[in-house]
């Protein structure tokens, strides 16, 4: 390539063999080439990488792309090579007679792109490398890195904002697939991107069927997933301890499926190779907490499964947006139960943060459980949160098998009861284990020696079977009506539940999936 002057469109085709933009990528690309400022938010997959690789072709100079993705920059500059563009990179992992030969060729003008990682980017040294280089442009890929209340936050994203004094004249495109409003606000002002052009894409992954099942016996549900709907497929599942993520990868090697693990302790090589056959081979199933993902473009992944409750609806988004980049059907599918809203509420209650950022966190995983405990359309719900109006979509679990409400305020009231009366009668709190066994009047050791079966409430909820009960602490937890503290998730009821004892509000919950006519009629007690 040659950085002769030539037309965005021409390039498209010469270089990088396709015959048009797509979306919004014409508008973004003619901005950019013409020196403005441009924040781009589009959904994975969306082809946010032309929008910079192809202005870098066509202004005079290199273009440098910050990306916090290090194990991937030998990909992305090897796949560009294989299209004649002129790309390198520098980080951590070049030694320094390497290094020395990129700066050498970027001084020369003999690169139209170079990689940089935010931390080389922000050195001094750096800098005044590129006070010495022809610069097209700066892209700042993964710009949401910059938001501190974001799920990725890097501390050297903040740096960035150097590139605003220091080099005035030079265009910045800014990308990200992470989208709400608050992190669009964010990573605007901290990079100093107030006078550029917005540009939001639509969100929708149409090709995508969400589907989120009550989690029973996961690794069961798992299998039984992958066999009957994506025998042979490559997929991505996401689970959230490294201890899960080996044992789930173990168990689907052993029912006879290609799964690998991958989580942060393994060594670099690991990973790497991991990834790798993950990348090259058909049907591959990578078992990996996310650390694994960000950045990888593997077109066919056809189902990404969560066996656990990621912390917000953009995590969520994110990691399900890595199914279906071709445009061909995909599954985000999930496994959802009361022990996630216990465990990652606690995780909240118990981390370092301030106040503040709990409170954010908090909200983060509210808008999560919605997700999972709404009646309606799942898609509409994802597109509202990122500020898009939908209608239902048709392709996800609550359209296409409407889920039933029930009136559940009478077994909430019961609910509510048994554990302000366990709590002021007896000075006891427990985790939902118990209350259910008070609820339905089963004996159990520790009921036996505290007496429980002489409280009022001991079995008044006898009627709904143990997995019912289940299914409506979560979601009266979800609703936060209740709260589960301390290191046993011992329940507590909060002062929303007011409303519902004084029966001022009713209640309705999503009857349990796969009971065909409902709790109800499978109580056994
Ligand atoms: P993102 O970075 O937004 O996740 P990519 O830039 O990796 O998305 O693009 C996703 C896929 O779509 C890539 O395989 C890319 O080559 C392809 N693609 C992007 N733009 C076009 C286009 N205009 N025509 C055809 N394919 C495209
Ligand atoms: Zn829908």
């Amino acid at each position: 390539m040659t950085s002769s002057p030539t037309s965005p469109v021409a390039v498209l085709d010469s270089v990088f063999g396709y015959d048009s933009f797509r979306g919004d990528q014409a508008e973004i690309i003619d901005h950019v080439v013409s020196g403005g400022d441009a924040v781009v938010l589009m959904p994975t997959g969306g082809g946010k990488s032309l929008c910079y690789q192809v202005p870098s072709l066509v202004r005079p100079g290199t273009g440098v792309v910050v990306s916090p993705l290090i194990a991937l920059m030998q990909d992305q500059v090897d796949a560009l090579a294989a299209l004649g563009v002129r790309a390198a990179f520098l980080n951590s992992t070049l030694d320094s007679r390497t290094s020395a030969a990129v700066e050498a060729d970027l001084l020369a003008g003999r690169l139209d792109l170079l990689y940089l990682a935010p931390e080389r980017l922000v050195q001094e040294r750096t800098l005044r490398l590129l006070d010495r280089a022809r610069l097209a442009l700066f892209a700042i890929d993964e710009a949401h890195c910059v938001s501190q209340w974001g799920h990725d936050f890097r501390t050297d994203y903040l740096g960035l904002s150097v590139l605003h004094e220091r080099f005035p004249t030079v265009p910045r495109i800014a990308l990200t697939a992470t989208a709400t409003r608050a992190t669009h606000e964010e990573l605007t002002s901290r990079l100093r991107m107030e006078g550029a052009r917005h540009f939001v894409a639509s969100f929708d992954r149409p090709n995508i069927r969400y589907r989120i099942v009550e989690k029973q016996q996961p690794r069961a549900q798992l299998l039984q997933f992958l066999r009957t709907e994506h025998p042979g497929d490559a997929g991505i599942v996401y689970c959230l301890s490294r201890r899960s993520v080996d044992q789930t990868a173990e168990a689907l090697r052993a029912a006879g499926i290609d799964a690998l693990a991958y989580h942060a302790g393994l060594t670099e090589q690991e990973r790497a190779e991991r990834q790798a056959r993950f990348l090259r081979e058909d049907g591959v199933v990578m078992v990996a907490t996310i650390a694994f993902g960000m950045g990888i473009d593997k077109p066919d992944v056809r189902f990404v499964a969560h066996l656990d409750l990621p912390k917000s609806v953009e995590g969520y988004y994110q990691e399900t947006g890595r199914a279906g980049r071709d445009g061909l059907p995909a599954t985000a599918w999930m496994a959802y139960g009361l022990s996630d809203v216990v465990q990652l509420r606690r995780m909240i209650d118990q981390s370092e943060g301030s106040e503040a950022h709990k409170r954010s966190q908090r909200s983060h995983l509210d808008a999560m459980l919605a997700l999972c405990e709404t009646l309606g359309c799942r898609r509409q719900q994802i597109l509202r949160y990122f500020g898009q109006d939908s209608p239902p979509c048709g392709n996800c679990d609550t359209c296409l098998e409407p889920p039933a409400g029930w009136d559940a305020t009478v077994p909430v009231q019961k609910l509510l009861s048994a554990i302000i009366r366990l709590d002021r009668e007896r000075g006891q709190r427990f985790g939902a284990g118990q209350i259910v066994d008070v609820l339905r009047g089963k004996d159990n050791p520790r009921s036996a020696q505290a007496d429980h079966a002489a409280l009022s409430v001991w079995g008044i909820g006898a009627d709904l079977d143990e997995q019912a009960w289940r299914a409506v602490i979560r979601q009266v937890l979800a609703r936060d009506l209740i709260a589960a503290v301390g290191d046993y998730g011992t329940l507590v009821v909060t002062e929303k539940a007011g409303p519902v004892l004084r029966g001022e509000e009713r209640i309705e919950l999503r009857k349990p999936s796969g009971t065909g006519a409902g709790a109800r009629s499978r109580a056994r007690g």
